[in-house]
């Protein structure tokens, strides 16, 4: 790596933020199209992860793998996947008896989170998800520390 790149020519890596829907982008060779490009950066040590950390990547020095030469690169933008969020879900049967069925889950929504704790239990249970309903649903994951189904019984 030269020592004569100055940091002008750098383009500071920004931080992964938590967005509702992440965007994703393809780093592609502007000559062949492939993505077997890679960049040169400057790393800096980071003490506490113990990693080397990259602080900028030289957008002039891009080289493809495909072309075996050094090119530019053009940002693609690709389909964006939605983030995921974890729900704990209650389930219980729809008639009312029985015990509560609780399971977390990672899922793009709340509809979706009801429907992967209906399959579990149903599975669990070697239950019909007909014959099952959803008591609640908690964002986030839980701990339970404590469950008494005998005084209800
Ligand atoms: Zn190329």
């Amino acid at each position: 790596m030269t020592t004569t790149t100055t940091t002008d020519t750098a383009t500071a890596v920004a931080p992964i933020l938590g967005t509702e829907v992440a965007r994703r982008v393809e780093q592609a060779c502007a000559r062949c199209g492939g993505t077997d490009v890679t960049m040169e950066a400057a790393v800096r040590w980071d003490i506490n992860s113990q990693e080397w950390q990259v602080s900028a990547v030289y957008d002039k020095s891009a080289y493809c793998g495909g072309c075996s030469a050094d090119v530019s690169v053009d940002e693609r933008e690709l389909a964006p996947t939605p983030a995921l969020a974890t729900y704990t879900v209650f389930v219980r049967q729809a008639n009312g008896q029985g015990t509560t069925h609780v399971s977390a889950h990672e899922a793009p929504s709340l509809v979706e989170a009801e429907r992967l704790a209906l399959a579990e239990t149903a599975a669990d249970w070697n239950d019909d998800v007909d014959s099952l309903a959803v008591l609640g649903v908690i964002a986030g994951d839980v701990e339970l520390l404590s469950w008494d189904d005998d005084s209800w019984s």
